[in-house]
Protein backbone atom coordinates (compact mmCIF):
# COMPACT_ATOMS: atom_id res chain seq x y z
CA UNK A 1 0.00 0.00 0.00
CA UNK A 2 1.32 3.44 -1.13
CA UNK A 3 0.55 5.78 1.49
CA UNK A 4 -0.41 8.79 -0.17
CA UNK A 5 0.03 12.32 1.36
CA UNK A 6 -2.96 13.87 2.98
CA UNK A 7 -3.19 17.41 0.21
CA UNK A 8 -5.48 18.35 3.25
CA UNK A 9 -4.96 20.94 6.09
CA UNK A 10 -5.52 19.06 9.44
CA UNK A 11 -5.12 15.26 10.95
CA UNK A 12 -8.75 15.72 12.47
CA UNK A 13 -12.05 17.27 10.95
CA UNK A 14 -15.24 17.65 13.13
CA UNK A 15 -16.97 16.74 10.36
CA UNK A 16 -15.51 14.21 7.31
CA UNK A 17 -18.45 14.03 4.52
CA UNK A 18 -17.86 10.66 2.37
CA UNK A 19 -19.27 11.90 -0.81
CA UNK A 20 -19.83 15.42 -2.41
CA UNK A 21 -23.22 14.98 -3.96
CA UNK A 22 -25.94 17.29 -3.33
CA UNK A 23 -26.52 16.47 0.22
CA UNK A 24 -22.98 16.19 1.24
CA UNK A 25 -22.24 19.56 0.00
CA UNK A 26 -25.31 21.15 1.66
CA UNK A 27 -24.25 19.81 4.87
CA UNK A 28 -20.67 21.21 4.31
CA UNK A 29 -21.85 24.64 3.54
CA UNK A 30 -24.05 23.81 6.44
CA UNK A 31 -21.58 22.84 9.08
CA UNK A 32 -18.78 25.08 7.66
CA UNK A 33 -20.72 28.12 8.46
CA UNK A 34 -21.62 27.13 11.89
CA UNK A 35 -17.75 26.97 12.54
CA UNK A 36 -16.90 23.18 12.24
CA UNK A 37 -14.01 21.91 10.28
CA UNK A 38 -15.21 20.26 7.33
CA UNK A 39 -13.63 18.13 4.54
CA UNK A 40 -15.70 16.62 1.66
CA UNK A 41 -14.67 13.17 -0.04
CA UNK A 42 -15.65 12.46 -3.51
CA UNK A 43 -14.77 9.46 -5.56
CA UNK A 44 -15.49 10.80 -9.16
CA UNK A 45 -13.30 13.69 -10.48
CA UNK A 46 -15.63 16.58 -9.99
CA UNK A 47 -19.31 17.40 -7.23
CA UNK A 48 -22.57 16.57 -8.00
CA UNK A 49 -23.31 12.86 -8.01
CA UNK A 50 -26.70 12.81 -9.74
CA UNK A 51 -27.26 16.29 -10.12
CA UNK A 52 -24.31 17.26 -12.43
CA UNK A 53 -24.61 19.06 -16.17
CA UNK A 54 -22.41 17.80 -18.86
CA UNK A 55 -21.35 17.92 -22.18
CA UNK A 56 -22.35 14.43 -23.73
CA UNK A 57 -21.66 15.05 -27.09
CA UNK A 58 -18.38 15.43 -28.87
CA UNK A 59 -17.88 19.05 -29.78
CA UNK A 60 -21.04 20.60 -29.05
CA UNK A 61 -21.81 23.17 -26.61
CA UNK A 62 -25.04 21.86 -24.89
CA UNK A 63 -24.28 21.05 -21.10
CA UNK A 64 -27.29 18.73 -20.73
CA UNK A 65 -28.99 17.92 -16.70
CA UNK A 66 -27.05 14.36 -17.30
CA UNK A 67 -29.13 12.60 -14.78
CA UNK A 68 -32.05 14.43 -12.81
CA UNK A 69 -33.10 17.27 -14.11
CA UNK A 70 -36.22 19.32 -12.02
CA UNK A 71 -36.40 20.77 -9.29
CA UNK A 72 -39.67 20.59 -6.59
CA UNK A 73 -38.24 19.49 -2.98
CA UNK A 74 -35.04 21.95 -2.32
CA UNK A 75 -36.63 24.09 0.09
CA UNK A 76 -36.42 28.14 -0.24
CA UNK A 77 -34.87 28.17 2.85
CA UNK A 78 -31.57 25.96 1.96
CA UNK A 79 -31.35 28.46 -0.94
CA UNK A 80 -31.47 31.33 1.53
CA UNK A 81 -29.78 30.02 4.86
CA UNK A 82 -26.85 29.31 1.90
CA UNK A 83 -26.78 32.42 -0.07
CA UNK A 84 -26.58 30.36 -2.95
CA UNK A 85 -26.86 31.88 -6.17
CA UNK A 86 -29.30 29.65 -7.29
CA UNK A 87 -32.94 30.26 -9.16
CA UNK A 88 -35.65 27.87 -11.02
CA UNK A 89 -37.75 28.93 -13.40
CA UNK A 90 -41.58 27.91 -13.40
CA UNK A 91 -43.14 26.07 -16.60
CA UNK A 92 -45.69 27.57 -18.58
CA UNK A 93 -47.54 24.35 -19.40
CA UNK A 94 -47.44 21.70 -17.14
CA UNK A 95 -47.99 18.41 -18.86
CA UNK A 96 -48.95 17.20 -22.18
CA UNK A 97 -50.25 13.75 -23.09
CA UNK A 98 -51.42 12.45 -26.69
CA UNK A 99 -53.29 10.45 -27.51
CA UNK A 100 -55.44 8.38 -30.61
CA UNK A 101 -59.02 8.07 -30.02
CA UNK A 102 -61.46 6.75 -32.98
CA UNK A 103 -58.52 7.44 -35.24
CA UNK A 104 -58.22 11.21 -34.09
CA UNK A 105 -55.22 12.36 -32.69
CA UNK A 106 -55.50 14.63 -29.58
CA UNK A 107 -54.11 14.97 -26.33
CA UNK A 108 -54.72 16.21 -22.96
CA UNK A 109 -52.92 19.79 -22.65
CA UNK A 110 -52.74 20.60 -18.56
CA UNK A 111 -51.35 24.81 -17.93
CA UNK A 112 -51.01 27.43 -20.52
CA UNK A 113 -54.31 29.17 -18.87
CA UNK A 114 -57.14 27.56 -16.35
CA UNK A 115 -59.40 28.11 -19.81
CA UNK A 116 -57.39 25.80 -21.78
CA UNK A 117 -56.63 23.05 -19.11
CA UNK A 118 -60.62 23.14 -18.94
CA UNK A 119 -61.46 22.72 -22.66
CA UNK A 120 -59.01 20.17 -22.82
CA UNK A 121 -60.14 17.67 -20.17
CA UNK A 122 -63.79 18.46 -22.03
CA UNK A 123 -62.78 17.60 -25.69
CA UNK A 124 -60.64 14.32 -24.25
CA UNK A 125 -63.54 13.15 -21.74
CA UNK A 126 -66.48 14.77 -23.43
CA UNK A 127 -67.92 16.97 -19.87
CA UNK A 128 -66.73 18.74 -17.63
CA UNK A 129 -66.43 16.23 -14.67
CA UNK A 130 -63.32 14.97 -15.27
CA UNK A 131 -61.48 18.09 -14.62
CA UNK A 132 -63.51 19.16 -11.71
CA UNK A 133 -62.41 16.14 -10.06
CA UNK A 134 -58.87 16.97 -11.04
CA UNK A 135 -59.27 20.14 -9.40
CA UNK A 136 -60.50 19.02 -6.47
CA UNK A 137 -57.83 15.78 -6.22
CA UNK A 138 -55.03 18.70 -6.61
CA UNK A 139 -56.35 20.60 -4.12
CA UNK A 140 -56.60 18.18 -1.41
CA UNK A 141 -52.81 17.41 -2.37
CA UNK A 142 -52.05 21.10 -2.08
CA UNK A 143 -53.19 21.51 1.33
CA UNK A 144 -50.97 18.28 2.15
CA UNK A 145 -48.43 20.09 0.96
CA UNK A 146 -48.69 23.15 2.66
CA UNK A 147 -48.70 20.98 6.09
CA UNK A 148 -46.06 18.23 5.13
CA UNK A 149 -43.28 20.44 3.05
CA UNK A 150 -42.16 22.72 5.79
CA UNK A 151 -41.75 19.63 8.45
CA UNK A 152 -38.85 17.98 6.03
CA UNK A 153 -36.14 20.26 7.74
CA UNK A 154 -37.74 19.86 11.11
CA UNK A 155 -36.65 17.00 13.63
CA UNK A 156 -38.80 14.49 12.73
CA UNK A 157 -42.09 14.13 13.89
CA UNK A 158 -43.65 10.72 14.88
CA UNK A 159 -46.97 9.08 13.12
CA UNK A 160 -49.47 10.64 14.95
CA UNK A 161 -47.87 14.00 15.22
CA UNK A 162 -47.48 14.37 11.18
CA UNK A 163 -51.25 12.87 10.87
CA UNK A 164 -52.76 15.40 13.48
CA UNK A 165 -50.64 18.25 11.63
CA UNK A 166 -52.34 16.96 8.24
CA UNK A 167 -55.70 17.20 9.86
CA UNK A 168 -57.42 15.61 7.54
CA UNK A 169 -58.96 12.21 7.32
CA UNK A 170 -59.60 11.53 4.18
CA UNK A 171 -56.46 12.80 2.70
CA UNK A 172 -54.39 10.94 5.27
CA UNK A 173 -56.03 7.38 4.29
CA UNK A 174 -55.96 8.39 1.09
CA UNK A 175 -52.31 9.24 0.64
CA UNK A 176 -50.96 7.19 4.10
CA UNK A 177 -52.70 4.60 4.07
CA UNK A 178 -54.84 2.90 1.06
CA UNK A 179 -52.94 1.97 -2.07
CA UNK A 180 -52.82 5.00 -4.22
CA UNK A 181 -54.79 3.22 -7.09
CA UNK A 182 -57.69 3.50 -4.75
CA UNK A 183 -57.90 7.20 -4.52
CA UNK A 184 -57.07 7.60 -8.88
CA UNK A 185 -59.92 5.01 -9.50
CA UNK A 186 -61.83 6.55 -7.06
CA UNK A 187 -61.66 10.31 -8.46
CA UNK A 188 -60.90 9.67 -12.31
CA UNK A 189 -62.84 7.57 -15.02
CA UNK A 190 -60.95 8.56 -17.89
CA UNK A 191 -57.76 6.07 -18.64
CA UNK A 192 -55.85 8.51 -19.99
CA UNK A 193 -56.05 11.05 -17.18
CA UNK A 194 -55.41 7.83 -14.23
CA UNK A 195 -52.63 7.18 -15.86
CA UNK A 196 -51.07 10.91 -15.66
CA UNK A 197 -52.28 11.11 -12.02
CA UNK A 198 -50.18 7.83 -11.35
CA UNK A 199 -47.23 8.53 -13.28
CA UNK A 200 -45.97 10.90 -10.28
CA UNK A 201 -46.42 7.55 -7.52
CA UNK A 202 -43.84 5.88 -10.75
CA UNK A 203 -40.90 7.47 -11.12
CA UNK A 204 -37.98 5.96 -10.35
CA UNK A 205 -40.36 3.21 -8.13
CA UNK A 206 -41.19 -0.06 -9.47
CA UNK A 207 -44.76 -0.42 -8.35
CA UNK A 208 -48.37 -0.87 -9.34
CA UNK A 209 -51.04 0.97 -8.09
CA UNK A 210 -52.17 -1.04 -5.85
CA UNK A 211 -48.99 -2.42 -4.08
CA UNK A 212 -49.41 -3.15 -0.79
CA UNK A 213 -45.70 -1.71 0.19
CA UNK A 214 -47.35 1.36 -0.53
CA UNK A 215 -44.12 2.31 -2.30
CA UNK A 216 -45.98 4.21 -4.95
CA UNK A 217 -47.61 6.15 -2.20
CA UNK A 218 -44.42 7.58 -0.92
CA UNK A 219 -43.13 8.39 -4.48
CA UNK A 220 -46.15 10.45 -5.23
CA UNK A 221 -46.26 12.02 -1.88
CA UNK A 222 -42.68 13.13 -2.82
CA UNK A 223 -43.92 13.74 -5.89
CA UNK A 224 -46.98 16.42 -4.90
CA UNK A 225 -45.49 18.49 -1.45
CA UNK A 226 -42.56 19.75 -3.09
CA UNK A 227 -42.46 23.86 -2.14
CA UNK A 228 -45.98 22.97 -0.53
CA UNK A 229 -46.95 23.44 -4.41
CA UNK A 230 -45.71 20.33 -5.76
CA UNK A 231 -44.61 22.15 -9.04
CA UNK A 232 -41.49 21.11 -10.51
CA UNK A 233 -39.36 23.45 -11.91
CA UNK A 234 -36.40 23.81 -14.08
CA UNK A 235 -33.14 25.18 -12.78
CA UNK A 236 -31.65 27.82 -14.45
CA UNK A 237 -28.24 26.68 -16.12
CA UNK A 238 -28.96 23.41 -15.37
CA UNK A 239 -28.57 20.68 -12.57
CA UNK A 240 -24.81 21.74 -12.50
CA UNK A 241 -25.86 25.21 -11.64
CA UNK A 242 -27.56 23.82 -8.23
CA UNK A 243 -23.90 21.79 -7.12
CA UNK A 244 -21.61 24.52 -8.40
CA UNK A 245 -23.33 27.03 -5.91
CA UNK A 246 -23.34 25.06 -3.12
CA UNK A 247 -19.63 23.71 -3.61
CA UNK A 248 -19.02 27.48 -4.17
CA UNK A 249 -20.66 28.03 -0.77
CA UNK A 250 -19.30 25.20 0.99
CA UNK A 251 -15.67 26.50 0.01
CA UNK A 252 -16.37 30.41 1.03
CA UNK A 253 -17.31 29.14 4.45
CA UNK A 254 -13.80 26.94 5.28
CA UNK A 255 -14.83 23.72 3.81
CA UNK A 256 -12.41 21.63 2.14
CA UNK A 257 -13.28 19.51 -0.69
CA UNK A 258 -11.33 16.60 -2.20
CA UNK A 259 -12.24 15.05 -5.83
CA UNK A 260 -10.88 11.73 -6.36
CA UNK A 261 -10.56 10.64 -3.12
CA UNK A 262 -12.42 7.28 -2.84
CA UNK A 263 -13.59 6.16 1.06
CA UNK A 264 -12.68 2.55 1.89
CA UNK A 265 -13.65 1.94 5.39
CA UNK A 266 -14.99 3.63 8.22
CA UNK A 267 -13.55 2.43 11.79
CA UNK A 268 -15.52 3.35 14.37
CA UNK A 269 -15.45 2.81 18.02
CA UNK A 270 -19.00 4.10 18.76
CA UNK A 271 -18.06 5.43 22.04
CA UNK A 272 -18.26 9.06 19.91
CA UNK A 273 -14.52 9.50 19.97
CA UNK A 274 -13.14 10.79 16.51
CA UNK A 275 -13.41 7.88 13.84
CA UNK A 276 -11.21 7.20 11.38
CA UNK A 277 -12.07 7.12 7.33
CA UNK A 278 -9.62 5.74 4.99
CA UNK A 279 -9.06 6.67 1.37
CA UNK A 280 -7.75 5.65 -1.58
CA UNK A 281 -6.62 8.49 -4.67
CA UNK A 282 -4.81 7.39 -7.75
CA UNK A 283 -1.78 7.61 -6.23
CA UNK A 284 -2.25 5.84 -2.81
CA UNK A 285 -4.61 5.53 0.84
CA UNK A 286 -4.51 7.90 3.41
CA UNK A 287 -6.79 8.31 6.53
CA UNK A 288 -8.26 11.37 8.42
CA UNK A 289 -10.30 11.17 11.66
CA UNK A 290 -13.85 13.08 11.53
CA UNK A 291 -15.43 13.83 15.08
CA UNK A 292 -18.53 13.06 12.99
CA UNK A 293 -18.27 11.18 9.70
CA UNK A 294 -21.04 11.86 7.47
CA UNK A 295 -22.31 9.62 4.67
CA UNK A 296 -23.80 11.11 1.37
CA UNK A 297 -22.99 7.79 -0.35
CA UNK A 298 -26.11 5.13 -0.40
CA UNK A 299 -26.92 3.36 2.70
CA UNK A 300 -25.42 0.05 0.62
CA UNK A 301 -21.78 1.85 0.89
CA UNK A 302 -22.47 3.15 4.20
CA UNK A 303 -22.57 -0.64 5.40
CA UNK A 304 -19.88 -1.64 3.20
CA UNK A 305 -17.63 1.21 4.94
CA UNK A 306 -18.55 0.15 8.14
CA UNK A 307 -17.74 -3.84 7.17
CA UNK A 308 -21.93 -4.71 8.19
CA UNK A 309 -24.48 -6.76 7.16
CA UNK A 310 -25.16 -5.81 3.82
CA UNK A 311 -28.22 -3.11 3.85
CA UNK A 312 -31.49 -4.62 2.09
CA UNK A 313 -31.10 -4.71 -2.01
CA UNK A 314 -32.40 -1.89 -3.85
CA UNK A 315 -33.41 -1.71 -7.63
CA UNK A 316 -33.98 1.18 -9.86
CA UNK A 317 -36.26 0.89 -12.41
CA UNK A 318 -35.56 3.62 -14.96
CA UNK A 319 -34.27 4.81 -18.41
CA UNK A 320 -33.25 8.11 -18.77
CA UNK A 321 -32.30 9.12 -22.21
CA UNK A 322 -30.59 12.92 -23.28
CA UNK A 323 -31.05 14.15 -27.05
CA UNK A 324 -29.93 17.55 -28.89
CA UNK A 325 -31.75 17.94 -31.65
CA UNK A 326 -31.89 20.25 -34.43
CA UNK A 327 -35.65 21.38 -33.98
CA UNK A 328 -38.44 19.96 -32.51
CA UNK A 329 -40.85 17.40 -33.99
CA UNK A 330 -43.71 17.97 -35.53
CA UNK A 331 -47.29 16.81 -33.51
CA UNK A 332 -49.95 14.49 -35.29
CA UNK A 333 -51.78 16.46 -32.97
CA UNK A 334 -51.71 19.82 -34.58
CA UNK A 335 -53.78 21.65 -32.24
CA UNK A 336 -51.22 22.18 -29.64
CA UNK A 337 -47.70 23.59 -30.95
CA UNK A 338 -44.67 21.51 -30.60
CA UNK A 339 -42.92 24.10 -27.85
CA UNK A 340 -45.88 23.44 -25.87
CA UNK A 341 -46.29 19.76 -25.53
CA UNK A 342 -42.69 19.81 -25.16
CA UNK A 343 -42.24 22.30 -22.33
CA UNK A 344 -43.66 20.46 -19.78
CA UNK A 345 -43.84 17.06 -19.11
CA UNK A 346 -45.08 15.26 -22.55
CA UNK A 347 -46.52 11.79 -21.34
CA UNK A 348 -46.13 8.55 -23.74
CA UNK A 349 -47.86 5.14 -23.47
CA UNK A 350 -48.43 6.23 -19.72
CA UNK A 351 -52.32 5.25 -19.86
CA UNK A 352 -53.26 3.43 -16.73
CA UNK A 353 -53.61 0.20 -18.38
CA UNK A 354 -50.81 0.56 -20.22
CA UNK A 355 -48.60 1.20 -17.14
CA UNK A 356 -50.54 -1.60 -15.24
CA UNK A 357 -49.67 -4.05 -18.52
CA UNK A 358 -45.78 -2.51 -18.43
CA UNK A 359 -45.29 -3.39 -14.55
CA UNK A 360 -47.21 -6.77 -14.74
CA UNK A 361 -44.20 -7.39 -18.08
CA UNK A 362 -41.43 -6.50 -16.19
CA UNK A 363 -42.52 -7.86 -13.45
CA UNK A 364 -42.45 -11.54 -15.49
CA UNK A 365 -38.63 -10.53 -16.37
CA UNK A 366 -39.61 -8.79 -19.73
CA UNK A 367 -38.95 -5.47 -21.09
CA UNK A 368 -42.23 -3.74 -21.35
CA UNK A 369 -43.59 -4.05 -25.33
CA UNK A 370 -44.87 -0.82 -24.80
CA UNK A 371 -42.59 1.16 -22.61
CA UNK A 372 -43.83 4.00 -20.95
CA UNK A 373 -42.20 7.21 -20.84
CA UNK A 374 -41.94 11.18 -20.15
CA UNK A 375 -39.91 13.91 -21.74
CA UNK A 376 -39.30 17.42 -21.31
CA UNK A 377 -37.31 20.19 -23.03
CA UNK A 378 -35.18 21.86 -20.53
CA UNK A 379 -33.85 24.38 -23.34
CA UNK A 380 -37.48 25.85 -23.76
CA UNK A 381 -37.66 27.02 -20.63
CA UNK A 382 -34.10 27.77 -19.90
CA UNK A 383 -31.81 28.46 -23.37
CA UNK A 384 -28.97 29.49 -20.82
CA UNK A 385 -27.33 25.80 -21.15
CA UNK A 386 -26.50 25.62 -24.51
CA UNK A 387 -23.89 28.15 -26.70
CA UNK A 388 -24.96 30.99 -28.29
CA UNK A 389 -24.70 29.65 -31.47
CA UNK A 390 -27.08 26.50 -31.26
CA UNK A 391 -29.47 28.84 -29.73
CA UNK A 392 -29.52 30.97 -32.90
CA UNK A 393 -30.02 28.16 -35.04
CA UNK A 394 -32.81 26.93 -32.83
CA UNK A 395 -31.38 23.73 -31.46
CA UNK A 396 -33.45 22.51 -28.25
CA UNK A 397 -32.41 19.73 -25.50
CA UNK A 398 -34.35 16.91 -24.95
CA UNK A 399 -34.69 14.70 -21.75
CA UNK A 400 -36.52 11.68 -21.32
CA UNK A 401 -37.39 9.57 -18.31
CA UNK A 402 -38.33 5.80 -19.20
CA UNK A 403 -40.59 3.66 -16.42
CA UNK A 404 -40.95 0.08 -15.35
CA UNK A 405 -37.68 -1.20 -16.76
CA UNK A 406 -36.02 -2.53 -13.22
CA UNK A 407 -32.52 -3.38 -13.24
CA UNK A 408 -32.68 -7.11 -13.40
CA UNK A 409 -34.53 -7.03 -16.58
CA UNK A 410 -30.56 -5.73 -17.78
CA UNK A 411 -28.20 -8.23 -16.08
CA UNK A 412 -27.92 -10.55 -18.99
CA UNK A 413 -26.83 -8.37 -21.48
CA UNK A 414 -27.50 -4.53 -21.02
CA UNK A 415 -26.32 -3.13 -24.08
CA UNK A 416 -28.56 -5.09 -25.71
CA UNK A 417 -31.44 -4.70 -23.38
CA UNK A 418 -30.70 -0.98 -23.96
CA UNK A 419 -31.09 -1.15 -27.24
CA UNK A 420 -33.95 -2.70 -27.70
CA UNK A 421 -35.51 -0.44 -25.04
CA UNK A 422 -34.63 2.37 -26.83
CA UNK A 423 -35.66 1.65 -30.03
CA UNK A 424 -38.97 0.65 -28.30
CA UNK A 425 -39.30 3.67 -26.26
CA UNK A 426 -38.76 5.97 -29.08
CA UNK A 427 -41.04 4.18 -31.23
CA UNK A 428 -43.79 5.06 -28.86
CA UNK A 429 -42.99 8.59 -28.77
CA UNK A 430 -42.65 8.82 -33.10
CA UNK A 431 -46.57 7.22 -33.01
CA UNK A 432 -47.58 10.48 -32.32
CA UNK A 433 -45.23 12.68 -34.13
CA UNK A 434 -45.30 14.03 -37.46
CA UNK A 435 -41.69 13.08 -38.28
CA UNK A 436 -39.59 10.57 -36.96
CA UNK A 437 -37.78 11.89 -33.85
CA UNK A 438 -34.32 10.76 -35.22
CA UNK A 439 -34.64 12.83 -38.24
CA UNK A 440 -34.49 16.13 -35.71
CA UNK A 441 -31.29 14.62 -33.98
CA UNK A 442 -28.55 16.91 -33.66
CA UNK A 443 -25.20 15.12 -34.92
CA UNK A 444 -21.77 15.60 -32.84
CA UNK A 445 -18.65 16.73 -34.31
CA UNK A 446 -17.88 12.91 -35.26
CA UNK A 447 -21.22 13.03 -37.12
CA UNK A 448 -23.19 10.53 -34.65
CA UNK A 449 -26.41 11.39 -33.65
CA UNK A 450 -26.75 13.53 -30.21
CA UNK A 451 -28.51 10.63 -28.11
CA UNK A 452 -26.92 9.11 -25.21
CA UNK A 453 -29.19 6.26 -23.02
CA UNK A 454 -28.67 5.21 -19.07
CA UNK A 455 -30.20 1.86 -17.83
CA UNK A 456 -30.00 1.21 -13.75
CA UNK A 457 -26.42 -0.60 -14.22
CA UNK A 458 -25.30 2.34 -15.93
CA UNK A 459 -26.34 4.66 -13.23
CA UNK A 460 -25.03 2.20 -10.55
CA UNK A 461 -21.39 1.52 -12.55
CA UNK A 462 -20.98 5.66 -12.74
CA UNK A 463 -22.41 7.07 -9.61
CA UNK A 464 -22.48 3.86 -7.28
CA UNK A 465 -27.06 4.16 -7.01
CA UNK A 466 -27.29 1.04 -5.83
CA UNK A 467 -29.18 -1.34 -8.31
CA UNK A 468 -29.31 2.25 -10.12
CA UNK A 469 -32.20 3.21 -7.74
CA UNK A 470 -32.69 6.97 -8.23
CA UNK A 471 -33.79 7.39 -4.90
CA UNK A 472 -30.46 4.95 -3.25
CA UNK A 473 -33.36 3.29 -2.18
CA UNK A 474 -37.36 2.66 -1.64
CA UNK A 475 -38.52 6.28 -0.12
CA UNK A 476 -39.58 6.37 3.37
CA UNK A 477 -42.60 7.95 4.87
CA UNK A 478 -41.62 11.46 6.20
CA UNK A 479 -41.94 10.22 9.51
CA UNK A 480 -40.02 8.52 12.23
CA UNK A 481 -41.10 4.36 11.89
CA UNK A 482 -39.56 3.71 15.55
CA UNK A 483 -37.52 4.56 18.30
CA UNK A 484 -34.29 3.70 15.90
CA UNK A 485 -35.03 5.85 13.42
CA UNK A 486 -33.30 9.18 15.44
CA UNK A 487 -34.44 12.80 15.99
CA UNK A 488 -33.46 13.86 12.48
CA UNK A 489 -34.02 10.42 10.52
CA UNK A 490 -30.31 10.40 9.29
CA UNK A 491 -29.10 8.55 12.54
CA UNK A 492 -27.08 5.25 12.06
CA UNK A 493 -26.47 3.17 15.30
CA UNK A 494 -23.36 4.87 15.90
CA UNK A 495 -23.74 7.51 17.38
CA UNK A 496 -21.01 9.60 15.42
CA UNK A 497 -21.93 8.09 12.33
CA UNK A 498 -24.57 9.60 10.02
CA UNK A 499 -26.09 9.28 6.54
CA UNK A 500 -26.75 11.98 4.54
CA UNK A 501 -27.68 11.50 1.36
CA UNK A 502 -30.82 10.21 -0.62
CA UNK A 503 -31.27 6.91 1.47
CA UNK A 504 -32.05 8.97 4.74
CA UNK A 505 -35.76 9.15 6.08
CA UNK A 506 -36.94 11.91 3.55
CA UNK A 507 -33.94 11.32 1.63
CA UNK A 508 -34.69 10.95 -2.29
CA UNK A 509 -34.44 13.33 -5.29
CA UNK A 510 -32.69 16.88 -5.45
CA UNK A 511 -33.67 18.58 -2.18
CA UNK A 512 -30.91 18.86 0.07
CA UNK A 513 -32.70 17.94 3.03
CA UNK A 514 -30.97 15.07 3.92
CA UNK A 515 -27.52 17.17 4.26
CA UNK A 516 -29.51 19.83 5.96
CA UNK A 517 -30.70 17.13 8.64
CA UNK A 518 -27.48 15.54 9.11
CA UNK A 519 -26.19 18.38 9.31
CA UNK A 520 -28.40 20.03 12.21
CA UNK A 521 -27.45 16.62 14.03
CA UNK A 522 -24.19 16.90 13.87
CA UNK A 523 -24.97 20.63 15.61
CA UNK A 524 -27.29 19.16 18.08
CA UNK A 525 -29.82 21.33 17.37
C1 LIG B 1 -31.60 9.60 -14.10
C2 LIG B 1 -32.03 10.32 -12.85
C3 LIG B 1 -33.01 11.29 -12.94
C4 LIG B 1 -33.44 11.95 -11.79
N1 LIG B 1 -34.32 12.98 -11.90
C5 LIG B 1 -34.60 13.73 -10.82
C6 LIG B 1 -35.28 14.95 -10.96
O1 LIG B 1 -35.59 15.40 -12.06
N2 LIG B 1 -35.56 15.65 -9.83
C7 LIG B 1 -35.20 15.20 -8.58
O2 LIG B 1 -35.52 15.85 -7.58
N3 LIG B 1 -34.50 14.06 -8.44
C8 LIG B 1 -34.16 13.34 -9.52
N4 LIG B 1 -33.37 12.23 -9.39
C9 LIG B 1 -32.97 11.80 -8.05
C10 LIG B 1 -31.85 12.66 -7.48
O3 LIG B 1 -30.95 13.03 -8.49
C11 LIG B 1 -31.08 11.93 -6.39
O4 LIG B 1 -31.97 11.34 -5.47
C12 LIG B 1 -30.16 12.91 -5.66
O5 LIG B 1 -29.33 13.58 -6.58
C13 LIG B 1 -29.32 12.20 -4.63
O6 LIG B 1 -28.40 13.13 -4.10
P1 LIG B 1 -27.36 12.72 -3.00
O7 LIG B 1 -26.45 13.88 -2.81
O8 LIG B 1 -28.07 12.22 -1.81
O9 LIG B 1 -26.59 11.46 -3.59
P2 LIG B 1 -25.75 11.28 -4.93
O10 LIG B 1 -26.13 12.28 -5.93
O11 LIG B 1 -25.88 9.84 -5.29
O12 LIG B 1 -24.26 11.59 -4.47
C14 LIG B 1 -23.52 10.69 -3.70
C15 LIG B 1 -22.05 10.98 -3.95
O13 LIG B 1 -21.26 10.10 -3.17
C16 LIG B 1 -20.14 9.69 -3.96
N5 LIG B 1 -19.61 8.46 -3.39
C17 LIG B 1 -20.21 7.23 -3.40
N6 LIG B 1 -19.41 6.35 -2.76
C18 LIG B 1 -18.31 7.03 -2.35
C19 LIG B 1 -17.14 6.66 -1.64
N7 LIG B 1 -16.93 5.40 -1.22
N8 LIG B 1 -16.20 7.61 -1.38
C20 LIG B 1 -16.39 8.89 -1.80
N9 LIG B 1 -17.48 9.29 -2.50
C21 LIG B 1 -18.43 8.37 -2.75
C22 LIG B 1 -20.73 9.55 -5.34
O14 LIG B 1 -19.74 9.56 -6.34
C23 LIG B 1 -21.66 10.76 -5.40
O15 LIG B 1 -20.99 11.90 -5.87
C24 LIG B 1 -32.89 11.60 -10.53
C25 LIG B 1 -31.87 10.66 -10.45
C26 LIG B 1 -31.44 10.03 -11.60
C27 LIG B 1 -30.33 9.04 -11.50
Amino acid sequence: MTTTSAPFRRAAYDAVIVGGGHNGLVAAAYLARAGKSVLVLERLGHTGGAAVSTRPFAGVDARLSRYSYLVSLLPAKIVRDLGLQFAVRGRTVSSYTPVERDGRAGGLLIGGSEARTRESFARLTGSGREYERWRAFYATTGRLARKVFPTLTEPLPSRSELRARVDDEAAWRMLFEEPLGLAVERHFADDLVRGVVLTDGLIGTFADAHDPSLAQNRCFLYHVIGGGTGDWNVPVGGMGALTDALARAARAAGAEILTGHEALRIDTDGTGAPAEVTFRTATGEGAVAGRAVLVNASPRALAELLGEAPAAPAEGAQLKVNMLLRRLPRLRDTSVDPREAFGGTFHIAEGYEQLARAHAEAATGELPSVPPSEIYCHSLTDPSILGPELVARGYQTLTLFGLHTPARLFEKDNRGAREVLLAGTLAQLDAHLAEPLTECLALDADGRPCIEAKTPLDLDRELRLPGGHIFHRDLSWPYADGPETGRWGVETRHPNVLLCGAGAVRGGGVSGVPGHNAAMAVLGR
